[in-house]
Order: C-alpha cells, then structure tokens, then sequence
C-alpha cells in the first residue's frame, strides 16, 4: 500500500474540492504510485492564515510540551518504521535499508530536538547601575516557510520541522513532489503526536509558485531551503528584497583527497560505499578525486574493484546496494556529464551508460584521467559517478580542492597528522572529514560555506536560524 496523498493545512489532511493533481512516479519501474493534490491559492491563504494564528499561542507554549510532542515523533518514527520506509523507497528509489537508516537516524533528529528546545537560553548582562537591569531574550522569529528536496525526503523535512518547531514557531512546508510520502508520514505522526492545528502545514504544488507566494506573504518571517544552488539564490535574493532570514542548505562538490600515505584499500572501500549511496544523489556526496602520484594508480585499481561489486536493482529487492535514479531528467545529465568527459580526453574504467531496463538506471562508474575543467569537477553531478584525477604537490590538491565556489563538505584520507591538520585548517568548506564519513549527526552542525549555503542544521547551532533576539532593559 503506498501512502494517502494530501494537504495538511490547519490540522486537517486535504484533498478534492477540484483541485489540481500530478503523478507520482515509482523510479525503478516508472509506474504510477498515486496522485498528488496541488495547493490552489486559496489553500495557501488557508496555510498562512493558520500558521499565523496557531503562532500567537504556540509562542507561549512550553518548551516541555513542545518536547514531549518531539519525543513522540521520535518514538512513532521508529515505531512505524517499517511502512514508511516501504513508501520511500517506491517513490524515491533508494534500497529498503538506506531508507531505513534515514527514517531511524531522523527518530534521533527529533529526539536532539526534543532535548535541545529545553535550553533555548537567554541572558542578563551586568549593568552599569545597580538599579537596571538588563535581559537578552530569545525569541521565536515567526511563521516559517520550508522547502525540501526529493533526495533525503524525510530527513531534510524533518530537520526543518523539528528546528521551527522546537523553537516556538509555525511552519509552511512545501516537501518534494517527486517523493511526497515520508512528508505525508511526518504530518501524521506531529498530528498523532497532539501538535495543535497550524502549527506545521504542509502544501505540494509547482515550487516557483508556492515559493514566490510564501516568501512575499508579510506573515512568513523566515525562509529555509534545501535544494541547488540557483534556486537557493534565487530563494534568498527574494526573501532578501523582502528582509526575511534564511536558511540555505545547497548543493556541494565535494573534494576527496587521498595522499600517498593513506591506507589505500580502506579508502577504497568507504568512498565506493559512500559514493553510490542513494545512487550519488548525496548533496555531501564524494564527487572530486584527487588522488596522490604515488598510490593513484593502486587506488583506481582498488576503487574500480570495490564499485564493480555493487549491485544495482529495484530498491525494494533485498540483494540492492544501489536503486535507481530520482528523476528520468536526471538520466540524461549523467549521460551528458559522461560525454563531456571523454570528449576532453578521460577514460572511463566502469559503467557510463544507462541500463536497458524499465525506470531511471544508470551504471555505477568510474572515469579517471579527468580533466579540471571537465563538467564532471565542476557542476555537481548528483549521480552515481566518480571523476578521478592525480595531484604531487600537496598544496597543489588543497588550491584545487577550493576552486570551485561549492564549499559543503571535504574528505581526507591520510595517516598523517600533519597533512590532516594542514587540510582541515585549509580547506574552505563546511564540514571535513578526515578518514571517514562523519557528518549529519544529531549533535554536530550541518551547513555549508561560499555557494553551499548559509546557516548550519543540527547541533547546538541548530535553532540559531529560528530565533530572534530582544535585548529588555528594566529600571
Ligand atoms: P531543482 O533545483 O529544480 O530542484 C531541487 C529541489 O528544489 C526540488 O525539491 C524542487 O522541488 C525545489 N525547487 C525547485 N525550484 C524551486 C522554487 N522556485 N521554489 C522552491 N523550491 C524549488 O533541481 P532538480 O533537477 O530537482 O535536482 C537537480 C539538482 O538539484 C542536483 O544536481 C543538485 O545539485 C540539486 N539538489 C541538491 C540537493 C541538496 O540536498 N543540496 C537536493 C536535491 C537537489
């Protein structure tokens, strides 16, 4: 059974009433899962209106109750774990247990939430006469409108959510068409959970209309995006003619640098993982090799070895390490990536092509030799592709690493303390990982630098964005 499809607006789950609709799409087989209702204008008024009201007294709410209603959300996601995951993986592709691991790490998003929102602090700042005294307060910024990408449906929702709600706030999401399922789920579980009507609203429609819609509302304080880079930019110059804040997580190109000291077949192994991961569609995913003189060639031989193993298929068969593409679009881009490379004179080790069956395959492939100025290390792929190339000078693979205006996430791979130190010092990004994959946890921020995005996610730094701050001065 695939997930009921409708609006959440004001408590209630909505649908007909002539409204329009588009289809979802399963991507491994190119069936049709269900159809989608879109938000007429009037829904969205409907949206702001509630989101607006429910702030007046959510505001007020206790940061206990809004825990309890998070802990709750956390406690039914992995209750229902199973179901959900199901529907992800039909509408979005990837295998069963990725979807999986999404919806259970996302249980402990909520629950960081649950906790973190009791500490939302202020401050009394000494005064200068002993009669005034001087507060710092926090805040929650208002009614906040989301937009969330297709490639982690839950957790980039999830996160949005659970940060504008812990704070105090209302929420307009807009989740991903493409893969509407899990925000459908969330939206259940907060109205299982007792959280009152208005205070998350989830609409579905063309993106550019609801966007341009919310963020010129007078209501919306607060604009959060996940998603490419043009549209972040796009996002953030309208929410900044309108003086609101935002929140951009965007899309990265994320450098790997493999030294000659590094342990060659480990690296080989975590990055062929990594790297296939939701079939690439990672925006942290490993996406520029740089790989030493010395160990290059005994790393290729390794990487290759370790990404012909994967198995590629329907996400819902057990034996799956690697699904299907999102979006038929995105088929072509990776063919097009693929091209440009050879064209410039790189070799392709492994796949390149599509595969001849029903939805959206493309192979797992390697191409080395690559070129800097290939659209490969350049454009964020956002696929199942690891473009390869060779640096000697250690300097000479941090200046690449940071020539691009990307700056999200960086991987390392050495034995050494000083080269780790050196690149985690130098490079310009907003996460690095050094010998293995840490990032997106609960507790640590998430966030890129330059074209990446502004603000972080998660950790301590997680409500930052959804708070304003009011300096109360007594006599
Ligand atoms: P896209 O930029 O058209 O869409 C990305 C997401 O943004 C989608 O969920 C879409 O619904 C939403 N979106 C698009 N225009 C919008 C608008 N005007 N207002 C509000 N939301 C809008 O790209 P795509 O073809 O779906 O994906 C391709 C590229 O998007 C990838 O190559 C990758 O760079 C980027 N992407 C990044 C992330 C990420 O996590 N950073 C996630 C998904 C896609």
């Amino acid at each position: 059974m695939y997930t009921p499809l409708a609006l959440y607006i004001d408590g209630k789950f909505l649908d007909g009433d002539g409204r329009q609709h588009q289809d979802v799409i399963n991507p491994a087989t190119g069936e049709i899962l269900g159809r989608l209702p879109h938000a007429s204008p009037a829904d969205l008024n409907h949206a702001l209106q509630a989101a607006e009201r429910a702030f007046s007294s959510w505001r007020h709410s206790s940061p206990m109750d809004r825990s309890a209603i998070l802990r709750q959300v956390a406690t039914l996601t992995r209750e229902r774990v199973d179901a959900i995951a199901r529907c992800l993986t039909l509408d979005q592709g990837k295998p069963l247990a990725e979807s999986r691991g999404e919806l259970l790490s996302c249980a402990d998003h909520a629950d960081w939430h649950a906790e973190e929102c009791r500490r939302i602090y202020g401050r009394v700042i000494p005064s200068r006469k002993p009669e005034i005294r001087q507060m710092v307060l926090r805040e929650p910024i208002g009614v906040c409108a989301a937009f969330t990408p297709w490639n982690f449906p839950y957790n980039q929702a999830i996160r949005k959510i659970c940060a504008a709600i812990g704070a105090g706030c209302t929420i307009i999401l807009k989740g991903p068409e493409d893969a509407p399922s899990a925000v459908m789920a969330i939206a259940q579980m907060f109205h299982d959970a007792g959280l009152p009507p208005g205070v998350l609203n989830v609409v579905w429609g063309v993106p550019s209309e609801i966007s341009d819609t919310l963020i010129r509302s007078p209501i919306v304080r607060k604009v959060s995006f996940t998603g490419s880079v043009a549209v972040g930019k796009h996002l953030a110059a309208l929410a900044g003619a309108h003086m609101k804040r935002v929140t951009m997580e965007l899309g990265g190109h994320s450098p790997v640098i493999v030294y000659d000291d590094a342990d060659v077949a480990k690296a080989a192994r975590h990055l062929a993982r990594f790297k296939v991961r939701n079939a690439g569609q990672v925006c942290i995913s490993p996406t520029r090799f740089y790989v030493q003189d010395g160990i290059h060639d005994a790393f290729v031989e390794a990487f290759v070895a370790e990404m012909r193993k994967i198995r590629v298929g329907d996400g819902l068969a057990e034996d799956t390490d690697m699904g299907p593409l999102a979006h038929e679009r995105r088929v072509p881009a990776m063919e097009r990536f693929v091209e440009d490379a050879q064209a410039r004179g790189a070799r392709v080790l492994l796949g390149g092509s599509r595969l001849n069956r029903p939805g959206f395959f493309f192979e797992p492939t390697v191409v080395a030799d690559v070129p800097d100025d290939a659209l490969l290390m350049t454009e964020e792929p956002f696929g199942p592709i690891a473009p390869i190339t060779r640096f000697s000078a250690d300097e000479d693979a941090l200046t690449r690493a940071n020539s691009l205006p990307y700056g999200l996430s960086a991987y390392v791979f050495t034995r050494s303390l000083h080269r780790a130190h050196q690149a985690a010092q130098t490079l310009e990004a907003g996460m690095v990982n050094i010998n293995h994959f840490g990032s997106a946890l609960p507790e640590t921020p998430f966030g890129g630098v330059k074209d990446s995005g502004i603000g972080s996610e998660g950790g301590s730094e997680t409500f930052d964005g959804y708070l304003v701050t009011k300096f109360v001065t007594q006599i």
